[in-house]
């Protein structure tokens, strides 16, 4: 590109732009307000222009219309879903990337791609203590490293029943038995219905009252099976009893993974890890860089120790996709085609360093636990244990509870979100933000203690 292409104006004013609506996210209201987001539904309703615009043109536009518009997500009080910010050097070596623009997909098409895929999953692993000869893959999410995971869990196990799953699929192979806690995630129902295993033909494991699953009742199992664990329940934080169901799966021949989505970084913390460790000895784990890793969208990590069943249950061939002899990483991902999601997980992993992705867990864990104890200062009632980076609490009888969410949302200091825990209506909030500080703690108390002050006095009117 010649220099005078406009392009390092344009990148300035990106940069630029971004700067400014991050160092304004402390004064925002948290949520969008409702005009901005109608006024952006307006501008974007228009018909697909005829001829283009200039670059800085729709810079601008996605600056006016779509900033404001936005959730304050990466700023230090969203405690909505389980939901990170993007650390400075990930998102710095995001834009980078995207200047890139390598296509990752094998060694040929990029190898610095290759190269960044392969040390980010080396360092994930030495990081979380799981093995070296564990292979894996990066990927969307938590939901489609489960999807990698599960195809090399139902191959395998078909194929110790004699059944070739890869290539002759499932009409006619023997019966898998999945169980799962009877707290699983939504997404990993979906990935078995993706995988042709059926949400509902699961066996379940009953849960204790953190919503833990127990190692009681175990069932009779007879021939291919997987068992699916949970590190880090999305709204206690509660961590399935690992140890014993897994000595159980092992006995049974089972195949066992394990849904760690933002639970299994525990395992990064001096102090957590032992809540985690139980979960060392499945076969595979699935979780996200998007969430507590903090990286940018979207970031998964599937990893696997039998690397031969990943690669049997993921792999490509094709005339034009000659075997480069390298790690090509799409004989590891569901998906070809893709970005570069190893540079940013490489850089947050280089940023942090060993201590600091202790550190970072260890603090929003501290985070919550503050947070927990001023809110039963406040006479809110905690609902969970909170052993890791989640509270669950009520505000009295459901109406006020359903109030002081409500009205803590409009007031924008913070966002948490409504949840359903045991039966009771309840409000969830997940701390899982590198820019999370001490001060927003402190400011998130005081807005939810003056809105169920309000919420308590009968006011229904939201300010
Ligand atoms: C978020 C989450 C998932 C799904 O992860 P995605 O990154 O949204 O695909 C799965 N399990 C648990 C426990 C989660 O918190």
């Amino acid at each position: 590109m010649r220099p005078d292409s406009g392009i390092r104006s344009l990148l300035a004013d990106a940069s630029g732009r971004a700067a400014e609506y991050l160092e304004g996210l402390d004064d925002r209201p948290v949520g969008p307000s409702e005009s901005s987001v109608a006024s952006l539904i307006q501008e974007l309703r228009r018909p697909l222009p005829t001829e283009g615009a200039a670059p800085e043109d729709v810079l601008a536009f996605l600056d006016r219309y779509g900033s404001p518009a936005t959730v304050a997500s990466a700023g230090g009080r969203y405690f909505g879903f389980v939901t990170g910010g993007a650390l400075p050097a990930a998102l710095a070596a995001n834009f980078l990337a995207g200047a890139w623009d390598q296509n990752s997909f094998s060694w040929v098409s990029s190898p610095a791609a290759a190269a960044f895929d392969e040390a980010a999953l080396v360092w994930i692993k030495e990081a979380l203590g799981i093995p070296a000869s564990t292979e894996g893959a990066l990927v969307t999410g938590a939901t489609m490293a489960h999807f990698a995971c599960l195809a090399a869990a139902r191959n395998k196990v078909l194929s110790q029943a004699g059944w070739n799953c890869d290539a002759d699929g499932l009409f006619g192979a023997p019966e898998i038995t999945v169980v799962v806690g009877d707290e699983v995630h939504s997404s990993l129902l979906k990935v078995l219905s993706m995988l042709g295993l059926g949400r509902n033909r699961v066996m379940r494991l009953p849960t204790d009252d953190q919503g833990g699953a127990m190692a009681a009742d175990l069932p009779t199992v007879i021939g291919p099976a997987i068992i699916c664990l949970q590190a880090g329940n999305v709204n206690s934080g509660a961590f399935d009893d690992a140890g014993p169901i897994i000595d159980w799966a092992r006995s049974v021949g089972a195949w066992v993974h394990v849904d760690g989505a933002f639970g299994l970084w525990a395992l990064a913390s001096k102090d957590l890890a032992w809540r985690a460790t139980g979960f060392l000895k499945a076969d595979s784990w699935a979780f996200d860089a998007h969430k507590w890793l903090n990286v940018p969208y979207d970031s998964g990590v599937a990893l696997v120790t039998d690397r031969d069943a990943l690669a049997g249950a993921m792999s490509q061939t094709g005339a034009y996709l000659l075997p480069s002899g390298a790690r090509d990483p799409l004989n590891f991902t569901p998906d070809s085609s893709r970005r570069a999601r190893g540079v940013e997980i490489w850089a947050a992993l280089k940023s942090l360093g060993r201590e600091g992705v202790g550190e970072l867990i260890d603090r929003n864990c501290r985070q919550a636990r503050a947070l927990a104890s001023g809110l039963t200062e406040l006479r809110a009632e905690v609902l969970n244990e909170v052993v890791l980076n989640q509270v669950v609490v009520a505000f009295g009888d459901q109406q006020t509870t359903e109030r002081v969410v409500a009205r803590l949302q409009a007031n924008g200091t913070c966002w948490c979100g409504g949840t359903v825990w045991r039966g009771r209506p309840a409000m969830r909030i997940s701390v899982s933000s590198w820019a999370t500080t001490e001060a927003d703690i402190e400011q998130t108390l005081r807005a939810i203690e003056r809105e169920y002050s309000s919420a308590s006095s009968g006011s229904l009117a939201l300010n």
